[in-house]
């Protein structure tokens, strides 16, 4: 393992979600000029409605984009999907389901050496996996 490998599962959303923003989606983050409204639960604070960034009231609204939910949101992840199908030559899609299939596999109690068949993986599907099978996908070598 060099120093360039990340492990995925020491990574909270937010960085898991913004690896899927920058390496896959084209995302630059930046400062973000969304709308700004009052937190619903809490009176004493207000959130970005682009970004969904929280602040206290009295705090500066300037703040840094936080990267779109693509590990948290299926509509999001399957954002990821069609960018991986305007953008994989088949044999590279072939590679990405059949790590989505791993993935799948590996949440469930089979033998070791079988894997769940298509389509019954969409059945256990998450937006995760969907992101870490991408991930793995374009830049293997930089994660595991
Ligand atoms: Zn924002």
């Amino acid at each position: 393992m060099n120093s360039e490998t990340i492990k995925w599962s020491e990574l909270d959303a937010e960085a898991k979600d913004r690896l899927v923003a920058t390496k896959i989606m084209g995302w630059t983050g930046g400062e973000c000029d969304g709308e700004i409204g009052e937190q619903p639960i809490s009176p004493d604070g207000w959130y970005c409605q682009r970004c969904g960034y929280d602040g206290s009231w009295g705090d500066d609204f300037i703040h840094e984009e936080r990267p779109p939910r693509y590990t948290q949101s299926m509509d999001r992840a399957w954002e990821v999907i069609r960018m991986l199908y305007g953008r994989l030559l088949f044999s590279k899609r072939r590679e990405f389901y059949r790590i989505l299939q791993r993935l799948v596999t590996d949440t469930t109690n089979l033998e070791p050496g079988t894997l769940v068949d298509w389509p019954d993986v969409l059945w256990l599907l998450t937006p995760e996996m969907i992101c870490q099978a991408a991930l793995r996908t374009i830049g293997s070598n930089e994660l595991s």
